[in-house]
């Protein structure tokens, strides 16, 4: 189960002083600390990338990658999968497909299946008979995987798993929803590495070691 739950995160983590590094300076009245360094971020994601060599014993895996967040774990995951393959013996062939999730505003182009609100094309049976990897960026109450999956499983695919590089520590349900957990955080709002606030923040990550940071102006 320790395994399973990622680098636990407690609730008295202060994160790093921004001080200690490099980050944008428009964002400097909006971010509280460096919660989480890039560098360790990619550490991790390096071993869930040999967590999900060893369970898909496919030669080939479908990739569904949730945006806008999802993106960048997404692609550092992809990578490290590819580079895993060419040191090893056991190419995983790797087929990357997108899907825009709104949980809110649901517009005039937006497809929505109970919880669920799909923007543009909602047809993935490109899924069928595959093994499937959904990577999300943050899971917090688990609605949107619990969701995501429902609907995932209607196409029938082979086999689905679950890669969150965030899981808040809010109940035991996003866990168990969860396959490959790179941190488990507490209940607070967090940007940086793609995740946004409103589009804001997304370019934390263009410094190296700025991360995942606790926002200023959020609380939960
Ligand atoms: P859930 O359905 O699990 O409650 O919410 C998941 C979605 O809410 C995520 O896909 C993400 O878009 C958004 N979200 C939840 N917590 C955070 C957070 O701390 N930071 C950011 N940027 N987005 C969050």
């Amino acid at each position: 189960a320790a395994v399973k739950r990622g680098i636990v995160i407690k609730d008295d983590w202060p994160g790093y002083s921004l001080d200690l590094f490099t980050y944008p300076e428009h964002y400097h009245s909006d971010i509280e600390n460096v919660y989480i360094p890039h560098g360790v971020i990619m550490n991790r994601i390096e071993r869930l990338a040999r967590y999900v060599m060893d369970d898909f014993e496919d030669t080939k895996m479908t990739v569904l990658c949730v945006l806008k967040g999802g993106y960048k774990f997404c692609s550092d995951l992809v990578e490290y999968i590819k580079t895993l393959g060419r040191s090893s013996n056991r190419y995983l062939e790797t087929r990357v497909e997108f899907i825009r999730l709104k949980s809110y505003l649901v517009g005039k182009n937006d497809q929505s299946t109970e919880d669920l609100h799909i923007v543009g094309s909602s047809d993935l049976s490109f899924l069928r008979g595959k093994s499937v990897l959904i990577v999300e960026a943050i899971v917090d109450t688990g609605k949107t995987m619990k969701a995501l999956l429902k609907y995932v499983e209607t196409f029938e695919p082979k086999m689905v798993k679950v890669a969150g590089l965030l899981v808040k520590r809010v109940s035991n349900m996003a866990e168990s929803l969860t396959d490959y957990v790179g941190f488990e955080i507490p209940n607070l709002f967090v940007v940086g590495y793609a995740l946004d606030y409103n589009e804001y923040f997304r370019d934390l990550n263009v410094s190296p070691e700025f991360a995942v940071g606790a926002a200023r102006s959020v609380t939960f």
